[in-house]
């Protein structure tokens, strides 16, 4: 299973915000998408880094309802860890483990072309399971 496999599913489609956006408008954003992160881009494909619920949580704690109106760009992580169409399922659960983070944004030739979250793998490797248990099912029936 691959990531481009993931995407045909659940679509290619990435929620983006600007560095300059604030803090409360991606919350607002996160709140009424139902999702968990958002990748922070110029506009034009490019990656300059990607803000998740944490990040918040984060910013909330330390100046607290004041850093609702920071910016994005003071509290999005920079350096972004991106995923390829061709990269195995097995190979972003690893990335997402050992880097304790829950969202991967994928890119092609520089440009940005959709986002695994750590809820599309467990719905994926669940589907293999149920697959693979299935066939063992089928093939004890049989024996
Ligand atoms: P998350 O678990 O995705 O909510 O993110 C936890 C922390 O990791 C936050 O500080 C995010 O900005 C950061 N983060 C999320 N995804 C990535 C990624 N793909 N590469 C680097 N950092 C990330």
């Amino acid at each position: 299973m691959t990531v481009s496999r993931i995407l045909s599913t659940k679509g290619r489609a990435v929620y983006t915000v600007e560095p300059e956006q604030t803090i409360g408008v991606v919350a607002q954003i996160l709140s009424s998408k139902g999702i968990g992160a958002a990748v922070v881009s110029s506009g034009a494909g490019d990656v300059l880094g990607i803000i998740s619920e944490r990040d918040i949580v984060h910013a909330i704690a330390k100046t607290g309802a004041a850093a609702l109106s920071e910016t994005v760009e003071r509290h999005m992580t920079e350096r972004v860890i991106t995923a390829q169409e061709k990269t195995t399922l097995e190979s972003l659960m690893q990335t997402m483990t050992s880097g304790r983070f829950r969202h991967v944004p994928v890119v092609e030739s520089g440009s940005l072309c959709g986002l695994v979250s750590i809820g599309d793998v467990v719905k994926l490797r669940l589907e293999e399971f149920e697959v693979e248990q299935q066939a063992l099912k089928d093939y004890i029936a049989t024996a």
